[in-house]
Order: C-alpha cells, then structure tokens, then sequence
C-alpha cells in the first residue's frame, strides 16, 4: 500500500471515532442532566408543600392561641403553654416582645442550639425568675439578638443541626415560623420540623428508575459502540504499523516514526545513518528449512534488532529479508564498527545454522540548525533504496559486508536501469555486434581459431564494453537471450565462410552459466546452428569456472548431450578463482583456456612459469588443448611454444576484431 494512502486511512479512522465520543457525551451529559434536573425539581416541590403545611399549621397555633386568649381569658404566656403540652415533642415555642427580645420559650426538650451560631442560650433562671409553670414541662428562657427578626431563611440555616440522609427519615431538619395572632405587643415563633421520609420520595425514585431504564440503555449501547471503535481503531492503527510476517514495525511506521525522529534530533549534534540489512541467501535458506522457519528466522532478526536500538533509533522490515534501520552514531567509522558487531551478532540468531548478512549504508548529513531541521524533507524511501543500491553494489565480492553509498554507486545505478531500459530494443536493432579475436598458434603464426565477443555499439553512447553490460544481463537474465543471438551470429558466419568459400576456423562463444539450469539447451543450441546450417565442429562452447559449480549431475548431462552433437567444451579463464580440477576429471571438457592472469602480477617469474609448464602437462595428458589468453609479450609467445601450448589468443596478435576486419586478417595471414 502506498504510504500516502496508508495515511490517508489512518486519518479516517481517527475521525471516524470522534463523532461517536462525541455523541457518547453528550448523551450522557443530557441524561445526567436530566435526572438532575427531575430530581431538584421534586425535591423543591417536596420541601415547599412541606413548608406550607408548617405555615398551615402556625395559622391552626395563631388561631388557637387567639381563641384561647379572648374566650378563655388566659395570657399568651398560659396559653403558649397549654398549646405546647399538645404538641408533639420536638416542635417549641418561643415567644418574644414586639423588639424580637426572647421572653418564654416552651420546649419538652432543652434544644440543642450548639451548631447555631447567632443563637445565645442563657441561664433562664436570671433572666426570668417565674419558671414554673402548668404541665411541669421545663421551660427555657432564651434570647436570640441576632436571630430574630430575620427572614424564616435565616431561621432555617440556626436550625441545620440534625440533617441526614440516607437514613430514617432521610432529611430533617428545623424551622423558625412566625406564628400569625392578634394578640399586640408580643411575636410568637413555632420551630417546626422539616422530615423527609423514604415514602415521600417513593415516586422520585421509581420516576428516575423509569428514567434510567429508558436513557441507560441506550447509554450502555453508546459507550459500547464508542469501545468497540476504538478497539477498531486500535487494530486499524495494528494493520497499518505491524509487520504480517514478524508482528513488529512495518515499513510505514519505520517511515513516520524516521520522520519524527529525524525532525526532532536531527541536528549538528546527531549524524543519522540509513542502513539496508539484508540477510544473504535467505531464498535458500527458505528452500531448505520451509517458508515457516523462514518467517521464524525473520521474527528472531526483529526481535534481536529491537533489543539492540537505541533510543532516537527505529528499524523496520522492508521486504523478505531486508530490514530498513535508522542508526544514531557520532562518525561513520563508529557507524560502521556498530554495524559490524550487529552483523556478527545476527549470525548467532540461528544457532544450528549458519546464516550471514549484507549491509549498505547511506549517511544523512545533520542540519545546520533547528530551522533547517524543520523545513527540510528526506525522501526516506529513496535514501533507503541509495542504501540498498550500495548494499548491491558488493554483490559477489569475497570478504566485504558493509558499503557505503557514494555518487560512484548512484551512477552505476543509473548506468543499470538505462542498459535494462534499452537493451530489448538494442537487440533488436542490432546495436550488438559480434568482434572476433583471433587465435593463433605459437610456432606457425597462422590463425588457426577466433574468440567471439560481443561489443554494443550504441548510437548513444559508443562502443559499449561487455563488462558494463554482461554482469548486468547475467543479474537480469537477458544474458541467455544476448548469448543465443551470438551463438546464431557465429552459426551465420560459419555458413557465410562456407558459401563464399573463405578459411574456416572454429570460434568459440561465451555460454554462461545461467544458461546451463536449461535441461534442453543442447538441444535449442543445435536448433540455433542448425538454423543456418553451419557445421556443429565449427563452434567451441566456453564456459567460466563458475559454470561448473552449482548442479553437476545437470551440468555433466548437458555437456555430454553438447559433445554428442559436435560441439567442442573449452573451460574458460582456467587458474582464475578457486581451479575446479575435479571439474578436469569428470567433465568432458576438449579445451583448456589458461586465464590471463597466468602472465600478469608481480610474482615470481619463475614459479609463474612452473605452474603454466605443469598446466600444459597436465592438460597434455588429459588430451585436451590448451590456448592461452592474454598473451602481450613475445617473450610470453616463445615461452607458450616450448611448452607445447596449442594457441595463443592475445593483443601480441591481436585485439577483438569486427567480423569484416578479422576476414581481411584471416585472409592475409593465411
Ligand atoms: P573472456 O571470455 O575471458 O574474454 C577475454 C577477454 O580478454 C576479452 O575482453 C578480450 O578482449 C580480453 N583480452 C584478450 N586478449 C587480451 C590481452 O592481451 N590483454 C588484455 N588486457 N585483454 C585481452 P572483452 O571482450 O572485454 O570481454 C570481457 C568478458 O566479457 C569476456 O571475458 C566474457 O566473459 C564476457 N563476454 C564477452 N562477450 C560475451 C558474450 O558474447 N557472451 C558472454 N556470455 N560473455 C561475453
Ligand atoms: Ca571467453
Ligand atoms: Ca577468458
């Protein structure tokens, strides 16, 4: 998935999810607001019917203590008294004169003013020395200067002193009232109680259950719909940052979490290193252990490069056995050394089986300042594929693990993609032209044989060398396809020599080696001679030593199909890397090509010679023949003669020739 689009649906979900919170919330907060409100709007109802029925009953006192003052003709004191014995235990009165100054106070109980704080209880007996007074009920003389006369409100905060909930009753509390009478020059006051009791709120309760029920449920069906995306969300965000393969970071996390990285410590202080770690050969070692233990191997990797990250460092895995890793280091000697010991260490990942890795490294410069920092932009993908270009670059090189990218390898890389860009229809249009380098033989001097070797004459860029073209084709493949189209060059030549009646000599063409996994090549190859009916005898098939490595039981089979149908085999660049002399014993191989590098280096002159000497013999007496190649010197020409070399292939005679110019040489030599 692109990284654009990946971001894209990460956005989308990040919105997706607000609504639903946002729904959640606020359906909640109007459910709670709901009950409360119900629930204040009762509870207000509840208490004002309950303060009119104590102001009911402050009439019923008034009327009382009017009734009992006029037709009874009793003081307000008598009557206040009479009234109270038949009130119930808790509810005083107080009467007071017309300055609000306490004068009698009728209580069952001595009230407990303690939490009252503008109430001032005094020693009753000073103030008033007549106490006793009918029904034995004690009486208590208060004043209350600050109290009285103030609102009922004022009344009711003096009397907080006994409230609860939750309890029986639930809520109690006391109020002040004034009592309404006709009686002048005094004020009567009535405590009231204030109760809230269990069966009072019946009703609000099972109105808010009634409520609950009806908001609750789709309350809970909301906070569920909002868990349930973010966990949605949660495995989105999972799909989009883990890696399938080893459950840790993908490649898109790698990339964001660089980003930030590099944004906030990328600085004069920090040099970031991009590095490609590749495992080598992990097809094989897929092959041979399954694709399971393949993506065992790959989560031990991960798992090991986590552990081994610093903090400002991230690592992801690319694509089969390439990891992306964004280093810290201080220099790119210290860069290096780390990568090395992480190479070395990842070895031992796979106890029992010995596995290696590959690493390129391509080093981002540190911004000047934070501003810099900020505003520039690091292609990482690129940069990662710079590194994977210079991880490439080794490839085939003994001994070398850990490149860094240069322009040089930049530069190869954009060579690569133009010679794979171009070469099909290079082909096609013939811009690969067969040259001829003659062999001669080292006592006649005459031409006795030809190398074919491609040249690429691009109307671009020139003359084109076969080692800026033929490593890229072998990678690629496309060499099996240039190898068919010069063996056929060399098949038409033969049959051209032949029909217009010029010398004849055998040439031999380059097969590589990727073309020997065909089980049928001998067979195409003889179709392709055959197509312009050229003598099979006339064309020698070389292969380099590394041909004869890989399948042998193949490799033998194809060889002796080749050899039953004509064709000669020359092992080529014989001497060069690891000499495969059992390849000597079991192959049907007619000619041996000694590789130029025989007659090259420093050594000694001597030994060198020793060992050409013994080659010869050796060759001699596995009846094969043997041409030299590279030969410069004359000296090198007697030498190889003496030694019974059957020809000699080098600029001493000649240079790869094209086809016309070799005819005009093979002509005038003889
Ligand atoms: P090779 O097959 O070993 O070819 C011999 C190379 O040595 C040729 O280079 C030739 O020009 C060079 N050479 C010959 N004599 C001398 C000498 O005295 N001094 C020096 N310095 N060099 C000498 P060339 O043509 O550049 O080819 C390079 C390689 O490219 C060949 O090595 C061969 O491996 C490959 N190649 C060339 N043409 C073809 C082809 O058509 N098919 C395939 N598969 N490979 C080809
Ligand atoms: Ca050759
Ligand atoms: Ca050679």
């Amino acid at each position: 998935m692109k990284i654009q689009k990946k971001q894209k649906t990460k956005r989308f979900y990040k919105k997706s999810i607000w609504p639903s919170i946002i729904l959640f919330l606020v359906f909640l907060s109007s459910c709670v607001g709901m009950v409360l409100t119900f629930m204040f709007t009762f509870q207000g109802y509840l208490i004002d019917t309950k303060i009119a029925d104590i102001h009911e009953d402050a009439r019923n006192l008034g009327r009382m203590v009017d009734q009992h003052t006029k037709e009874q003709n009793e003081t307000i004191f008598e009557a206040a008294a009479f009234i109270q014995v038949y009130l119930e235990e808790d509810r005083d009165i107080c009467i007071t004169d017309e300055n609000d100054q306490v004068l009698k106070y009728y209580g069952k109980t001595v009230p407990d003013f303690g939490r009252a704080e503008n109430v001032q209880l005094m020693d009753p007996y000073q103030l008033i020395p007549d106490l006793n007074l009918a029904g034995g009920e004690r009486q208590i003389l208060l004043s209350f200067p600050q109290l009285l006369g103030r609102s009922i409100e004022a009344l009711k905060k003096s009397s907080y002193e006994d409230n609860r909930w939750m309890e029986e009753p639930l809520f109690h509390t006391y109020c002040w009232v004034e009592v309404p009478m006709q009686m002048q020059g005094y004020r009567m006051y009535y405590r009231a109680s204030l109760t809230i009791v269990q069966k009072n709120i019946f009703f609000m309760n099972v109105a808010i259950l009634v409520q609950m029920l009806f908001l609750g449920v789709p309350t809970i069906l909301l906070f569920v719909n909002v868990l349930s995306s973010i966990a949605m969300q949660k495995r989105m965000v999972n799909l989009l940052y883990q890696d399938p393969v080893t459950g840790g970071n993908n490649w898109c996390h790698f990339l964001e979490q660089s980003r930030k990285i590099l944004r906030r410590f990328g600085n004069a202080n920090h040099t970031y290193a991009v590095v490609n770690l590749h495992m080598l050969r992990f097809q094989d070692f897929c092959a041979c252990n399954g694709s399971k233990e393949g993506d065992e191997l790959l989560k031990k990797i991960d798992g090991y490069l986590k552990v081994n990250m610093d903090r400002g460092e991230t690592f992801a895995r690319f694509s089969k056995a390439d990891f992306g890793l964004l280093l810290r280091c201080r220099s790119v000697e210290q860069c290096e050394k780390r990568l090395k010991k992480l190479l070395v260490e990842l070895t031992g990942v796979k106890r029992d089986q010995m596995i290696s890795f590959s690493a390129g490294i391509y080093l981002l410069h540190p911004a000047a300042n934070r501003k810099e920092r900020r505003r520039r932009q690091i292609d990482l993908d690129q940069v990662y594929h710079f590194a994977s270009a210079a991880r490439s670059s080794m490839r085939g090189r003994e001994g070398e693990y850990i490149k860094l990218f240069d322009q040089q390898i930049l530069q190869e890389q954009l060579w690569r993609r133009k010679v794979e860009e171009r070469m099909e229809a290079a082909l096609a249009a013939g811009e690969f032209r067969l040259y001829l380098q003659p062999k001669f033989h080292p006592v006649t001097e005459k031409i006795v044989g030809a190398e074919a070797l491609v040249r690429w004459i691009s109307p671009e860029d020139g003359m084109i060398p076969p080692n800026r073209f033929i490593p890229i084709f072998e990678e690629n493949g496309f060499i099996t396809r240039l190898d068919d189209y010069m063996i056929s060059e060399v098949a038409k030549l033969q049959s051209e020599w032949k029909i217009h009646g010029q010398k004849q000599v055998p040439v031999s063409v380059n097969v590589s080696r990727v073309n020997f996994v065909k089980e049928d090549l001998a067979e195409h190859i003889c179709r392709l001679v055959d197509g312009y009916g050229a003598a099979h005898a006339g064309i020698e098939l070389e292969l380099t030593e590394s041909a004869f490595f890989g399948n042998k039981e193949l490799l033998q089979k194809i060889l002796k199909e080749l050899k039953m149908c004509g064709f000669s085999i020359s092992m080529d660049d014989f001497g060069a890397g690891y000499s495969s002399l059992n390849s000597l014993k079991d192959l049907p191989i007619d000619v041996l090509k000694l590789d130029m590098d025989f007659f090259r280096g420093d050594g000694s002159k001597e030994r060198g010679e020793i060992v050409v000497k013994e080659t010869i013999r050796l060759a001699k007496s596995l009846h094969m023949k043997i041409v030299a190649e590279g030969i410069e010197k004359k000296e090198q020409v007697e030498f190889l003669a003496e030694q019974g070399c059957d020809m000699i292939q080098g600029y001493y005679f000649a240079k790869p020739l094209p086809v016309s110019e070799f005819n005009e040489r093979a002509e005038r030599d003889g």
